[in-house]
């Protein structure tokens, strides 16, 4: 039988129990990887395990909160203690919608505390394993087309995600000398939990009306850029950040 491109390699995928993470774990296993799927809701990660242990690939479910440091790294001593990690998808984010004007310092914490906070967490733990393993390894950090852009809203998403830019390029500057290389993805919208409730509405539909393409993403549009950034074809790719947005961006939303 021949190898698939991933055999033999772990991946750890945070936010796996929905949306792009979901998706994302279930290519990875796919391509024969073992699959360390992180999130709090973890009947939802059971229920995904399930699922692609019966279509003959290979994961676990690990209850990960990125807000709470000690979370953060009993999941990681436990990820590389049964084995290590060769590939992280730093995933996990939330978005809160308001005006900058009725943002409360709660909201900014728990978003900057999940979006930024918690992937520096993620990967740093992650970086720190891959490091004393001494094997390499890959990073891919969610971004969003928002690190760059700006929406009425969307203001600390958008803070949240240029940061995201940022630790990438710095992680990849930094750790180019263990052969771990950092990139980034940042696609434009994709139909998931954390907007479904707006396109399903009015308003989502208009805004989807006056995209360049008149949709939005499905999660399986990310497919290509994640398998290029997580296989040997992507050595020479470091500290970069492929936007994937149906060309969203070139109209404007
Ligand atoms: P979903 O809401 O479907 O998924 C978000 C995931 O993040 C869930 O699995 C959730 O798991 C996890 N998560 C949230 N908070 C925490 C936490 N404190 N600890 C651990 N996991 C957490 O949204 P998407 O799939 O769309 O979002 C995934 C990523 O993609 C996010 O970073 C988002 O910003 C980014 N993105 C999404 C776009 C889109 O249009 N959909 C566009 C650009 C970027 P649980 O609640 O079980 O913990």
């Amino acid at each position: 039988m021949t190898d698939k491109l991933l055999t033999g390699k772990r991946a750890l995928v945070t936010g796996a129990s929905s949306g792009l993470g979901a998706r994302f774990a279930e290519i990875l296993a796919a391509d024969g990887a073992e699959v360390l799927l992180a999130a709090r809701r973890v009947d939802r990660l059971t229920s995904l395990v399930a699922s692609i242990t019966a279509g003959g690939g290979k994961a676990i479910p690990l209850e990960l909160d990125v807000t709470d440091p000690g979370s953060v790294s009993a999941s990681v001593a436990a990820a590389f203690g049964d084995g290590g990690v060769d590939i992280l998808v730093n995933n996990a984010g939330i978005s809160i919608e308001k005006r900058i004007t009725d943002f409360t310092l709660d909201d900014y914490d728990r978003l900057m505390g999940t979006n930024q906070r918690g992937a520096w967490l993620v990967a740093q733990a992650v970086g720190q394993g891959m490091i004393a393993r001494g094997q390499g390894g890959k990073i891919v950090n969610i971004a969003s087309v928002l690190a760059s852009s700006v929406l009425t809203g969307l203001s600390l998403y958008s803070m949240s995600k240029a940061a995201i830019v940022q630790m990438t390029r710095s992680m990849a500057l930094e750790w180019a000398r263990f052969d771990i290389q950092v990139n980034a993805l940042a696609p434009g919208y994709i139909e998931t939990e954390i907007n479904t409730g707006h396109f399903n509405s009015e308003a989502g539909k208009k805004q989807i009306e006056k995209l360049l393409r008149k949709r939005v993403g499905h999660p399986r549009d990310l497919d290509g850029a994640l398998r290029l950034l997580v296989a040997s074809d992507s050595n020479f790719i470091t500290g970069s950040v492929i936007t994937l947005d149906d060309g969203q961006t070139l109209k404007g939303f």
